[in-house]
């Protein structure tokens, strides 16, 4: 499929470099000759870069006075398919396409074949003396799962010295060796029989397994409720696309769901698939990068960075919990992984397989037209049902100003702790308090750095900004009246959520699950495996909690605000609040019985609510539908957004209002802008941030115009520009 060429030494090639500038470069092919897509060390100023053999170059200078590459890389070239889809994804994205070469060769190290490295690993003897420091580094071999690690990845897992792990060698606790060759990934079997589906289920796997053999392109949304069964479905089309001897990319949201994931996939194929994800060690991404291209990671597992893995033959993505936000990076490059997925595939001829509960509305239009195929799921799998729900009319509860559980909810709460049932309370909240305020003087505590109120977190007993990150201890005295004793948290967080449950159920155990009360990835994962198995009678949790994971016992859901998603004026508000309470309701009624979802809000006539009660989405997606398409927004328009950023906040404003004033490459394209306006993160570390925002009609030729318009003004010094095609919020 790839006919890539070979240049003989001495013929000018065109090499594209990582770096920021230009976008290729002529050099003078290496004495052996090199190949097109071959990763080779070349010559830039006085420094020497990586860069890729794109094609034959194209400069008139003379040949002689071209500076030569100067060593070819021992890995696999990057195949013509893998180029072509960085080019067009930098075209989509408006990405110097060097930026784009980055994401695609983060691999550090790469093309240098495993060498005589030392690396250490576990003799599984105990030292004699056992300080802190060494039982930390036995903890990292042991956390690596018996990779090797070198001497300064060791050191850094473990946060110790280099002469910590020198010690344990010397007294025989930890062995030095040479780092082996790639080892192979355990071959995953496709041929083992998958779980007897329901009628349901085997129709659609029938249906994906028919378009992976076809071997073309073509995606397929597949819908079916949190626990339908959509994880077996689309396994089916991994061991189709496995079993032709192609290659299969599995993208997850989160990395505390691949665990569980890898287990399932485990049992499916009888090993485990390649894991990329950002917490892999140096040496772990070195093996993988290496080993996708050869074709000897079958089956990938990852994070979005993964897309832009050199496969050899890739024939299946599929992207799971497609409508999740964290799809789109939303710093440096910014892409949205759905998008990006459906993009290699069609260059690649492999299918895309988007699964959900709750698509994307630009998924589910794009079903509605045709464009991709639809499989539906219908009911949960098994005797599980789909929990009822109901709302709580806050208007007619009584309860005191600081409480938010009121007596109906904390009723059944009541009802599932006799019964020895879990219940979980969901507010998207972290920390203990959202606003602190001045009860003397009635200032707001906002952050230094940003547009932003400081969160209280008592458990760190400190005040966070959720933003850039910044804290300080919580002070006693209001910082711009000085009066002291006078500051009180207003409004709940979960750790506030947690006094009053407390308070409330004084015998229940309780686990608060909130990102920043677990000091890693591996705590949390641990904290949730207990509760599952019965550790807690009454979760409270932010949104951490509503994707994946399985309480059996679980049989409440009480949503605390279920307004809280709806404030705020962006489109995307009614999509979202839809999405994420229909998830966090799905985690009712996992196991054996039915469970209930009970939503506190004051506007239970609000149409989002009544949809996200009455069940019948398809008429939530059609209204929702409608709306945009009346307005003219995605799916049926095309928006991108224009962030400029200064530390000076009259600067970032006087050059996006020259911006907007020069609109006329936008207006011929028939285009409008609006702006500047502070961006909906409006001052991040110190740096102002306006944005601009550009609607265009489906078909215009968006990114040729926002080029040439913004091309045709040069930012100032430490004014940055930074274009966001298909932009989360407007
Ligand atoms: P989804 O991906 O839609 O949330 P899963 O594929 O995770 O659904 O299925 C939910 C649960 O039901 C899992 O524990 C899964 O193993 C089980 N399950 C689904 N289909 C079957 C089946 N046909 N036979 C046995 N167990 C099944
Ligand atoms: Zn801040």
């Amino acid at each position: 499929m790839d006919e890539a060429r070979f240049f003989a030494g001495g013929e000018r090639v065109a090499v594209l470099t990582a770096e920021p500038i230009g976008r290729v470069l002529d050099y003078r092919a290496p004495e052996g000759g090199c190949a097109e897509g071959a990763f080779v060390v070349v010559p830039l100023g006085p420094r020497l870069v990586m860069g890729v053999v794109w094609g034959p170059g194209e400069g008139g200078f003379d040949l002689s006075r071209l500076r030569a590459v100067n060593r070819v890389l021992d890995a696999a070239p990057m195949r013509g398919e893998l180029r072509a889809f960085l080019l067009r994804a930098a075209e989509y994205t408006l990405t110097p396409p060097p930026a784009m070469l980055r994401l695609a060769t983060r691999s550090p190290g790469l093309g240098e074949a495993p060498g005589p490295r030392r690396v250490y690993r576990l003799a599984g003897t105990e030292p004699a003396r056992m300080t802190e420091a060494r039982a930390r580094v036995l903890d990292a071999l042991q956390s690596f799962g018996g990779a090797a690690l070198t001497l300064s990845e060791l050191a850094a897992a473990a946060e110790v010295t280099t002469s910590v792990v020198k010690g344990l060698v010397k007294i025989g606790a930890v062995l030095e060796g040479e780092a082996p060759r790639d080892l192979p990934y355990p071959r995953l079997d496709p041929s083992l029989p998958g779980k007897a589906l329901s009628g349901d289920q085997a129709a659609g796997a029938e249906r994906l397994r028919a378009a992976v053999q076809g071997g073309g392109y073509g995606t397929t949304l597949l819908k079916g409720v949190t626990g339908s069964g959509k994880t077996e479905v689309y396994l089916e089309a991994v061991a189709e696309c496995l079993a032709m001897g192609r290659q299969a990319l599995v993208l997850l949201p989160e990395i505390a769901l691949t665990a569980e994931f890898l287990t399932r996939v485990e049992a499916r194929f009888g090993a485990r698939p390649a894991e990329w994800h950002s917490g892999a060690t140096q040496t772990e991404r070195r093996r993988l990068w290496r080993m996708v291209g050869q074709g000897d990671a079958q089956l990938v597992v990852g994070a979005r960075s993964a897309l832009f893995l050199p496969f050899r033959d890739l024939g299946l993505i599929v992207v799971d919990e497609e409508h999740d936000s964290s799809y789109k990076q939303e710093d440096g490059v910014l892409y949205n992984a759905r998008d990006m997925a459906v993009l290699r595939a069609s260059l690649c001829s492999a299918q895309v397989v988007l699964a959900s509960a709750t698509p994307s509305l630009e998924s589910w239009v794009n079903a509605e037209a045709g464009k991709y195929a639809r499989i539906d799921l219908g009911a949960r799998f098994g005797v599980a049902e789909l929990p009822e729900m109901r709302a709580i009319d806050m208007r007619a509860e009584t309860l005191p100003g600081d409480q938010w559980i009121s007596p109906t909810l904390a009723g059944a709460v009541k009802a599932r702790l006799a019964a020895g049932e879990q219940s979980l309370l969901f507010l998207n909240r972290r920390g203990y308090a959202p606003v602190t305020i001045c009860r003397a003087c009635g200032h707001q505590i906002g952050c230094e750095h940003c547009d932003a109120r400081m969160v209280e977190h008592r458990f760190l007993k400190r005040l966070v900004c959720h933003q850039c990150g910044d804290s300080r201890p919580i002070p006693l005295a209001c910082p711009s009246c000085g009066v002291e004793g006078k500051l009180a948290p207003v409004g709940p967080g979960v750790e506030r959520l947690a006094e009053e449950v407390a308070a409330k159920f004084p015998a229940a155990r309780v686990a608060v699950l909130s990102s920043d009360l677990f000091g890693s990835a591996r705590a949390l994962k641990a904290r949730i495996l207990e509760i599952a198995e019965g550790a807690a009678d009454i979760i409270i949790g932010t949104q951490l909690v509503a994707k994946g994971h399985n309480f059996p016992a679980l049989t409440l859901v009480g949503v605390i605000d279920a307004d809280l998603g709806l404030q705020g004026s962006d489109l995307r508000a009614a999509e979202r609040t839809f999405q994420l309470m229909r998830q966090v309701a799905g985690r009712a009624g996992r196991g054996a019985k039915p469970g209930v979802a009970l939503l506190q809000t004051f506007q239970p006539e609000h149409a989002v609510i009544r949809a996200i009660l009455g069940g019948d989405e398809e008429a939530f997606w059609r209204a929702e539908a409608a709306e945009r398409r009346v307005a003219g927004m995605p799916p049926y328009g095309r928006m991108a957004g224009i962030i400029l950023s200064s530390p000076d906040l009259q600067a970032v404003f006087d050059f996006g209002a020259e911006l907007a004033r020069r609109d006329g490459p936008l207006r011929r394209i028939g285009a409008q802008v609006w702006g500047p306006a502070p961006a909906p993160i409006a001052r991040v570390r110190g740096r102002h941030r306006v944005r601009l925002l550009v609607k265009a009609d489906k078909g215009a030729p968006l990114q040729a115009a926002l080029a040439e318009w913004t091309g045709q003004l040069k930012p100032p010094a430490n004014l940055r520009l930074a274009v966001d095609i298909d932009p989360q919020s407007f």
